[in-house]
């Protein structure tokens, strides 16, 4: 067994997405202090996080664009829906600021050798650490999915998709309509994720990416973990 590890790592002022206020993480206290209860002495060592709830590699909760009140938060959703099995499709050559078309869709998943089954995860790989990590690239340039393969994803049944950019689409209208299309359909999706190049070819696997409890929550960050078979 061979575990992936598909999240981007959380620390203090990592690339935050626009409209979303940015990672601030810092010491509370650390070793240089000698702490005393009764007659032991010791040190020790934390910090303080302040961020989104779309703060690096997260999912996207319902009600994060779907504004009627009984949209599920992210603490409501089933916890199965992120414990599912998943494939990858390889989207790598695409331009930048593209949007990804049905047949392109079609044709990368006819190329995977897999099929979509109703409850999968939909991992897409679209070179974007690879091609825009540390450039101000990342956080503007990235290709995404046109709103028609949003609805493609949806009519097969599937539970969530993700992506490594900051958004499911190219920025601004390509990327709002996306959010409304999978809060008119029901499904959801995962950002800035990392890693997804390692799963190309890689058939079907295990995907594990728990949110945490946050009480409404309209997303979380999430540690997503791909399992493959030896
Ligand atoms: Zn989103």
């Amino acid at each position: 067994m061979q575990f992936i590890d598909l999240s981007r790592e959380i620390h203090h002022r990592a690339p935050a997405p626009f409209g979303h206020p940015p990672i601030s993480m810092g010491v509370w206290n650390d070793h240089s202090e000698v702490k005393q209860a009764g007659a032991t002495r010791f040190t020790s060592k934390s910090y303080f996080l302040s961020m989104s709830d779309h703060s690096a590699t997260h999912v996207d909760a319902p009600c994060h664009f779907n504004p009627d009140p009984n949209a599920p938060s992210i603490d409501a959703v089933p916890l199965e829906n992120f414990y599912t099995e998943a494939i990858c499709l390889d989207l790598s050559h695409v331009p930048l600021k593209h949007e990804i078309t049905v047949p392109e869709m079609e044709e990368a998943l006819a190329r995977s050798g897999q099929e979509i089954k109703p409850r999968d995860t939909v991992l897409i790989e679209m070179g974007v650490i690879k091609r825009l990590w540390g450039t101000p690239g990342y956080l503007q340039d990235f290709p995404g999915l046109h709103v028609d393969s949003v609805h493609w994803l949806a009519d097969r049944g599937i539970l969530m998709f993700g992506v490594e950019a900051i958004s499911p689409a190219p920025l601004m209208e390509p990327n709002y309509k996306a959010h409304l299309a999978c809060a008119e359909r029901g499904i959801t999706h995962m950002e800035s994720m990392w890693n997804l190049d390692k799963l190309v070819g890689k058939g079907r696997f295990r995907f594990i990416g728990f949110p945490l409890k946050i009480r409404g929550g309209t997303g979380s960050p999430i540690r997503a973990v791909a399992v493959l078979d030896d």
